[in-house]
């Protein structure tokens, strides 16, 4: 016997026939004796939706933000998995399976106030434990929690992900089960290379780098929260048979295990191949080369939330004036402009140039710590397909390289094959 938390997304849920599917899924793994807890997501489109209600409202007349009360938006989005939550126990019982809601509050799942986009902080697992002992299955709803002003907060977009990893943290559940519409992690998006293959494993820092860069099987958040609570996260698919075979085998479950990366004994040099769209590039031509001017960029930038990415500076020839190229997201670029405008003087640039739809793609594994050659080689792959860099940076276990948008599918079915990842 074990303790398992199931986490079933949106589409997984999208209709009541699915919900029902869902309870086949969780009796399967009730009957085999374990102690369940589920965590479910919003019917999917339903946060889209509550979301366009809130945007549509009238703003508060007078204020000068163009922003609604967050703590109203919460309110409004979290009854998306409200709703589920409690369809699911239904379906449940109906299964002669002893089964209750949970709402965030009422476990209760604490978080702090960034309403919107809160985090969790603490976790209150002692009632559900207790109950999931005396056999019954707690239904909870994902993305959802309460704050310390004792409102609602809701985790940001595909929270119920990171739900379900705190959850398993805190009742020390031996695994978390993330049902999704796909049957696992694969080695890159199989829409764009039809040989990707479903990986076996994948370790946590892996996956992180995998989920940061737009592999939207996970949220980001709960990666890095199995990550260091050491949730071994099973990533598999909902729409199976709940009871063909080999569904409840509890070692081996179908799907792509996250785990430690001690834990994968043939560790391949690389892993996957990512890739984010909509990048775009901006530089500040013939920079003044002294202390702070980093800082007098990049720190107003910060101040207005734009995310920069890939940072390139160049030497300085004759150490008096630099060039310092960076990413930032499409959307960013005008925003951005207008910052780097704004601070013109401040900073002490010629001229800012930019470019978008450009594109990133990153070659990840651990196994490049170890490795020499790796980045060598995707550099020659692609310089054989005529595709060429725009800029280049690395980490211990990533290589991402930008490029020109239109060779984005070609650079990554070119260097899914160059690494041998293709499945044969
Ligand atoms: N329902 C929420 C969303 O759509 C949370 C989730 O599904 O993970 O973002
Ligand atoms: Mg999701």
């Amino acid at each position: 016997m074990a303790r398992i938390v199931m986490k079933f997304g949106g589409t997984s849920v999208a209709d009541l026939d699915r919900i029902k599917n869902v309870a086949r899924h969780v009796k399967r793994e009730v009957d085999a004796g374990h102690e369940v807890a589920v965590v479910v997501s919003a019917m999917s489109g339903k946060t889209n939706e509550l979301v366009g209600w809130v945007q549509n409202m009238p703003k508060v007349v007078g204020a000068n933000s163009p922003f609604y009360d967050a703590r109203e938006y919460d309110a409004v989005v979290a009854s998306g998995e409200q709703v589920t939550a409690g369809l699911l126990a239904i379906a449940l019982q109906a299964m002669d399976i002893n089964a209750r809601s949970w709402q965030g509050w009422q476990i209760s799942i604490r978080t702090d106030n960034a309403h919107g986009a809160a985090r969790i902080q603490e976790i209150d697992g002692a009632d559900i434990v207790k109950r999931m002992g005396e056999g019954q299955v707690a239904v909870i709803a994902g993305f959802q929690g309460i704050g310390p002003d004792n409102r609602i907060a809701t985790l940001g977009r595909g929270g119920s992900d990171t739900s379900a990893v705190a959850v398993a943290a805190a009742v020390k559940a031996d695994r978390c089960d993330i049902y999704t519409d796909v049957d696992g992690v694969y080695t890159t998006d199989p829409r764009i290379v039809p040989q990707a293959r479903r990986l076996k494993k994948i370790a946590f820092e892996e996956m992180l780098e995998m989920a940061s860069l737009g592999a939207k099987v996970l949220q980001v958040r709960s990666v890095e929260l199995a990550m260091v609570h050491k949730v071994r996260t099973f990533v598999r698919s909902s729409f199976e048979d709940p009871d063909a075979p080999g569904m409840g085998d509890f070692l081996n479950p179908p799907g792509t295990l996250i785990c430690d990366e001690d834990e994968i004994v043939e560790q391949e040099v690389v892993t996957g191949i990512a890739y984010a769209k909509d990048e775009a590039q901006i530089s500040l031509r013939r920079l003044a080369d002294r202390p702070g001017v980093s800082a007098a960029i990049f720190g107003p930038l910060a101040e207005s939330h734009i995310n920069v990415d890939m940072i390139v500076q160049n030497i300085s020839e004759d150490g008096s004036k630099t060039d310092m190229t960076f990413t930032v997201p499409s959307g960013d670029v005008d925003k951005a402009i207008k910052v780097l405008g704004d601070n013109k003087e401040k900073i002490g640039y010629d001229v800012v140039q930019n470019e978008s739809g450009l594109v990133k793609v990153s070659v990840i594994g651990i196994g490049m710590r170890s490795h020499a050659g790796v980045a060598a080689t995707a550099f020659k792959a692609l310089a054989d397909k005529g595709i060429n860099i725009k800029a280049i940076t690395t980490s211990e276990i990533k290589i991402s390289i930008l490029i020109d948008g239109p060779y984005a599918e070609l650079a990554v079915r070119t260097l899914h094959s160059c690494y041998g990842l293709d499945k044969n």
